[in-house]
């Protein structure tokens, strides 16, 4: 998919998923580029600053080859949000603990955050039922 695609998909979506999940006191910056490396691919990220209520989402558009994918990946970059106090937590840790200590522990998070979004994501589609596309609402 190319940027331009991506782009106006985004721009119809997010406002409700910003609703949705009671994000609207959140300035959200979109970034549409690569993301990773030839054997690591990742199809979006999320960084988001708590304390300012600030976020910026990346979205690698050319891995994208459906509308649905993509919008997947926009709820899932969306509901990292919810759990970022942790990621304070988690940056204290990196000033705490040596590299080896904290990239173990860094491996950890990056676990349990995953199942926390893969969790919430299955509240939204298996037992909220609410359609991935504001299209099919
Ligand atoms: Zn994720």
């Amino acid at each position: 998919m190319n940027k331009t695609q991506a782009m106006k998909i985004i721009k119809r979506e997010f406002p409700r998923y910003q609703k949705l999940l009671h994000l609207q006191e959140w300035k959200f910056t979109f970034k549409y580029k690569w993301i990773g490396d030839e054997e690591d691919q990742t199809y979006g990220d999320c960084t988001a600053d708590p304390s300012y209520r600030s976020v910026t989402i990346s979205i690698n558009h050319e891995l994208h080859n459906s509308e649905a994918a993509l919008i997947h990946t926009l709820r899932h970059e969306m509901l990292h949000i919810l759990h970022s106090a942790f990621d304070t937590y988690r940056d204290m840790l990196e000033k705490l603990l040596d590299r080896r200590e904290f990239e173990a522990v860094d491996t950890l998070y990056d676990f349990c955050s995953e199942d926390a979004v893969l969790l919430m994501e299955n509240i939204f589609d298996k037992e909220l039922k609410i359609p991935l596309s504001k299209r099919d609402e």
